[in-house]
């Protein structure tokens, strides 16, 4: 045992398990084993574990819900950190502080506790506020980064304070999907409604999504983003007759064209293919390089 594991299975033993697979971890259920993975409790465990992996050079990589990853089908050589534990939302005034392991719909619940209003549109996205901050995730003309106030981050050395107007955002995308930190949790405004009005915005869009997306295998979600404003990847794919097919066991959903779901044990493998020959088709037909909206974990 080199000293990196000493210390990994001393000083995190209760929080450090062997022997796990992405498929566990992961809303697609696919992926291969995981050398070490750890569930922090507080966020001091989190970031001691990000420092010994940076000390020591381990390679490690943070997950919310797994709700938006592809994991390789390779053996994962080092640490797989999950946020799940670390859950508490505090509501104070016209604000939410969600740490980043809060599933979206907890936040949302705890708000409409104070009568805060603003995120009902993501009670049904199955991910992290850390997983929804990294991806600016959103739905339905809105994203999470409309109602950010700051975002609590630790870059392996300190933990600092980012205001929204100091961080780098678009569509889909924010500058912690390139960072060597975790995010630790994030502020929220939010507006005073009353309850009846929040839990009508929620029924609205819980039954939205179940018309939407009544997808039944495991999947990541849209796999693309939108190549432009108003015109989505599923439209394309849909357009191109491409529901149903199928390669191993993944397959282009015959509900929803913009995702892929893993019908029968499906590989990593199998769904890159899926990609590659989705990209070639739409290129092909619409010269259209469509973008991943997925991460891929090596
Ligand atoms: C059925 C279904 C429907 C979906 N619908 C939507 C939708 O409507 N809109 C939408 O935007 N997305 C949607 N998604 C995708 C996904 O749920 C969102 O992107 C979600 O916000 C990801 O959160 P997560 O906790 O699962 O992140 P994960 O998948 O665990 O991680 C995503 C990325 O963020 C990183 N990460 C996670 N937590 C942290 C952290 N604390 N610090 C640093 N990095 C971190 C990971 O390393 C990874 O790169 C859907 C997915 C599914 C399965």
């Amino acid at each position: 045992m080199n000293s990196f594991e000493n210390t990994l299975l001393n000083k995190f033993k209760k929080i450090t398990t062997q022997d796990k697979n992405f498929k566990e971890i992961t809303t697609f259920k696919i992926g291969g084993d995981i050398k070490y993975l750890v569930y922090p409790n507080t966020t001091k465990e989190l970031c001691g574990v990000i420092k010994l992996c940076l000390k020591h050079k381990v390679r490690w990589v943070v997950l919310g819900n797994g709700s938006n990853v592809l994991a390789s089908d390779d053996f994962f050589e080092g640490v797989v950190i999950c946020t799940k534990n670390l859950k508490n939302v505090k509501v104070k005034k016209n604000c939410a502080f969600a740490e980043c392991g809060a599933m979206l719909f907890w936040l949302v619940l705890k708000a409409k506790e104070k009568n805060l209003s603003g995120l009902e549109w993501a009670v049904g996205i199955p991910g992290t506020v850390g997983g929804a901050v990294v991806m600016n995730a959103g739905a339905f003309e809105k994203e999470i980064f409309e109602n950010l106030n700051y975002v609590l981050v630790f870059d392996g050395k300190r933990v600092k304070k980012l205001k929204k107007k100091n961080i780098k955002y678009s569509y889909r995308h924010t500058q912690f999907q390139n960072f060597e930190g975790v995010v630790l949790g994030a502020s929220f405004f939010l507006l005073q409604k009353s309850s009846d009005e929040i839990e009508e915005k929620i029924e609205f869009f819980v039954q939205k999504r179940k018309n939407m997306q009544n997808i039944c295998y495991p999947n990541a979600g849209s796999v693309f983003k939108k190549p432009q404003k108003d015109l989505s990847a599923s439209a394309l794919i849909d357009m191109l007759g491409l529901k149903g097919t199928q390669i191993g066991g993944a397959m282009i959903s015959k509900s929803h064209a913009g995702f892929i779901v893993n019908t029968n044990n499906a590989t990593c493998k199998d769904v890159q293919k899926l990609i590659d020959f989705i990209l070639e088709k739409v290129y092909n037909m619409f010269n259209i390089i469509l973008e991943l909206e997925i991460v891929y974990i090596k």
